[in-house]
């Protein structure tokens, strides 16, 4: 069993670690920023190390800053979390050259799925169901280019294989555009990623964004445990997540579920995982997967009553899974919406003092959040400042409790999107179900 964790991370995700590392009885080292010297998991950690200036590439990003302070504390694993270091193959593997475990995938399996040309390829071997496509980077050949558009059909998608973050898309809906197009997203794919390889997929207009969450440990054994709904998002990014996703048959559940978690087992994929789809017309594609643990796993959390960082730790640790596919019963409905300092109306970020904050309550209500009365929001960092989560017997249930946990949650002294989740709470579509990926930018008006 590993002894001492270092938490390469900060916010709440790392204060979730923490916790998930007490019940084991693990201990911990919170490593921060001279910014984050107050943070509320470096305050209640076993140690604390400063690893350097607020700047994230100085200190967040700077891996020999992380390894010397794993070094010097007798570390034995590393979590990376989600963001910063936790999809970087290099670090993975300059944890693992220096002698500690890293908490996550084998370095080249988070290369693999890095590049979404080879994690394309990987899954349509795995018989995971992709988006119909190039099968492979785009050549320099413009008539056998324009051909594959032609055959794809109109429009496309042309999206840069070291792309992420929504960032490297360009859609296209005819053969004037495509040339052109293919040039500038290769061209700014090669400044923004280093790398310039596109590849063509056909562009669904109204998907949503289905996702499966899987778990294998490095004996083969591999599990997947639901999917979540996570189409309310702005600009590519998600606002409010649901397990499981509306609609979704039981049927469906478990043939996709099963596709991954074997994917999982031929790649000799370990720890957690998720598949992200996009699903129109009853129809699932996979876009990408993740390597890490995601900022909406309590959703899931809630309702398989899996603690999915302790089994992190646990498969990480070379322990077998304890869980059997059949042992996964989603159990009610859970939703999670995330909190960030900023504008409800304009977004901008809104850093500073919290003067007050009072948390929500009652039953099968979940916050998970960093902050307390006093503590600052440094404007280095992304906005999010935690997350709510409100799991009820089902869907109706869970958006009741939802609700009153907004209208219960009182953060002063800074801007949140508070207001903003208490309207799309009331939202007609969004209480139906199913809406899809463009919905919340379309009310918002954007
Ligand atoms: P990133 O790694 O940048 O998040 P993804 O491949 O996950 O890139 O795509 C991000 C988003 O772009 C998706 O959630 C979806 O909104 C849109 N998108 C990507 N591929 C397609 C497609 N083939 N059709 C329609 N929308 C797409």
């Amino acid at each position: 069993m590993i002894e001492k964790i270092l938490i390469a991370n900060r916010g709440e995700i790392a204060l979730r670690i923490q916790r998930a590392c007490r019940e084991l009885g693990i201990k911990t080292v919170a490593v921060h920023s001279d910014a984050d010297r107050e943070l509320k998991h470096v305050l209640l950690a076993d140690e604390s190390v400063c690893i350097g200036p607020a700047q994230s590439r100085d200190s967040y990003l700077h891996i020999p800053a992380i390894i010397s302070a794993a070094e010097v504390t007798d570390t034995v694993a590393i979590h990376p979390g989600y963001g910063f270091l936790s999809e970087n193959a290099d670090f993975a593997e300059r944890v693992e050259r220096s002698g500690f475990v890293f908490i996550g995938p084998k370095p080249d399996t988070i290369r693999l799925m890095g590049d979404k040309v080879s994690a394309i390829r990987a899954m349509k071997q795995a018989g995971v169901p992709c988006v119909p496509g190039s099968d492979g980077p785009l050549d320099d050949d413009a008539k056998h280019t324009l051909q594959l558009a032609r055959e794809i059909g109109y429009p496309v998608i042309i999206k840069a294989a070291g792309g992420g973050g929504g960032r490297g898309m360009r859609v296209v809906h005819s053969d004037a555009t495509l040339l052109n197009a293919i040039s500038l997203t290769k061209a700014e794919a090669g400044a923004a990623f280093g790398n310039d390889v596109v590849y063509m997929e056909k562009y669904l207009e109204n998907p949503r964004h289905v996702e499966f969450q899987v778990l294998a440990d490095s004996y083969g054994n591999a599990i997947h445990l639901c999917e979540r709904d996570c189409s309310m998002q702005r600009r590519h990014q998600k606002v409010i997540e649901e397990a499981p996703a509306p609609g979704i048959t039981a049927e469906q559940r478990e043939r996709i579920g099963r596709r991954c978690a074997e994917a999982c087992s031929t790649l000799g994929y370990r720890g957690l995982g998720t598949f992200e789809f996009l699903y129109q017309d009853e129809e699932f594609y996979f876009i990408e997967m993740n390597t890490r643990v995601q900022v909406e796993h309590p959703v899931t959390e809630m309702i398989t009553g899996v603690d999915l960082i302790k089994e992190q730790i646990l498969v990480a640790s070379g322990e077998r899974l304890r869980y059997s596919q059949d042992d996964i019963v989603p159990r009610g409905h859970a939703i999670e919406c995330r909190l960030n300092a900023e504008h409800p109306e304009t977004f901008r970020p809104s850093p500073g003092r919290i003067e007050e904050f009072h948390a929500p309550g009652g039953p099968g209500v979940r916050i998970d959040t960093h902050i307390y009365a006093g503590y600052v929001v440094p404007p280095y960092y992304d906005s999010m400042i935690g997350k709510l989560i409100a799991h009820g017997e089902d869907r109706g249930s869970a958006l009741a409790r939802m609700t009153n946990a907004l209208r219960e949650t009182i953060i002063e002294g800074i801007d949140t999107n508070l207001p903003l989740h208490r309207q799309l709470l009331k939202d007609a579509a969004f209480q139906q179900g199913g809406i899809n990926i463009h919905y919340l930018e379309k009310k918002l008006g954007l």
